[in-house]
């Protein structure tokens, strides 16, 4: 049993915190939304009034928030938290494991400070999505030390099934990047070879369960497949609902267009899918799945 902060307790962090509980955790939770901070409790764990007083005793902290300047403005401050930021107010020792997805600049910088009191801290953020949140089976993506890594796995392992260590501080948030820069493009590349062939009159099912057998296959034909009616499981199937956020992939493809600018890296094809799911996003698709992507060239998908 560890005794654990939790912060930001949204789609991912709040069934994230609830698996803490669940494994013998003492959990105390803290997010901006006391509703979030409700259900935490109704899960297990303990409420705290500030992120302040949720790190007071613990031993690992860990934070679930949307974007790199809300994981600066934690941590750092300069925020309405407070000018100290919350590296100030953990205690010695502790052990601090950010899930966010956010800039690998970011990720480094906060590491950083983190060091310069004492502090151990590892960029860990994950694959896997709401579903995996809530059935523990995460993917962990973690840039920082060998030693604070083996901290945190059995506390990881409540949360998920998989640990990947990628190197160094922001090395797991740029491994994030890149996979799912990948499966950016795929997924735009799979629509519109699914639109290619409809506009040739083919069957999109018949058409998708050649290509899961051939050389075009990905997660793109075999499970979360863009075309309507072609997995009755899949996004598309229902409206594009629910699934992995249309703007959320247009967050990592931002994020990966800096980290390439940054490294001087050439991403041609993830800049062009950034631009597409712009456009998705621009088109009214933003909260929809990603695969409604396949919109831009298939009118009535
Ligand atoms: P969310 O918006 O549902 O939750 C974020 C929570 O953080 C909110 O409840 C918000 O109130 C809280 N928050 C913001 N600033 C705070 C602060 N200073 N102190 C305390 N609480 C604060 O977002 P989410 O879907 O849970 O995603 C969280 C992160 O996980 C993002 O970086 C996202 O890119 C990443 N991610 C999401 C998914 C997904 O499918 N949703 C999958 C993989 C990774």
């Amino acid at each position: 049993m560890q005794r654990i902060a939790f912060i930001g307790l949204g789609h991912m962090g709040g069934p994230m915190a609830a698996n803490l509980a669940r494994a013998g955790h003492a959990v105390r939770a803290f997010d901006l939304d006391a509703g979030a901070v409700a259900a935490a409790v109704a899960a297990g764990a303990q409420a705290a009034a500030s992120a302040a007083e949720a790190v007071a005793d613990a031993e690992v902290v860990i934070s679930m928030l949307p974007a790199s300047r809300h994981v600066e403005g934690l941590y750092l401050g300069g925020d309405a938290l407070g000018e100290d930021g919350l590296l100030a107010a953990i205690p010695a020792g502790a052990l601090v494991v950010d899930c966010s997805t956010i800039a690998p600049a970011s990720a480094r910088k906060v590491a950083e400070a983190a060091a310069a009191r004492g502090l151990a801290m590892l960029d860990a953020p994950v694959s896997g999505g709401t579903a995996g949140a809530q059935a523990g089976t995460l993917t962990f993506i973690v840039g920082g030390e060998a030693a604070a890594l083996e901290r945190a796995r059995p506390v990881l392992q409540a949360m998920g099934r998989n640990v990947f260590h990628m190197g160094d501080a922001g090395a797991g948030q740029v491994a994030k990047l890149c996979n799912n820069m990948a499966l950016g493009v795929i997924m735009a590349a799979t629509g519109e070879a699914l639109a290619l062939g409809a506009a040739h009159g083919l069957d999109a099912k018949a058409l998708s369960a050649m290509m899961a057998v051939s050389t075009g296959r990905s997660w793109a034909t075999e499970v979360c497949n863009p075309w309507p009616g072609v997995l009755e499981n899949a996004p598309a199937s229902r409206g594009y609902a629910g699934g992995f956020g249309n703007d959320l992939m247009l967050k990592d493809l931002g994020l990966a267009a800096e980290a390439a600018m940054s490294a001087g890296a050439a991403i041609p094809l993830g800049e062009l899918a950034r631009n597409l799911y712009a456009m998705n996003s621009a088109a009214g698709n933003g909260r929809l799945d990603f695969s409604s992507v396949v919109r831009l060239v298939a009118k009535d998908a």
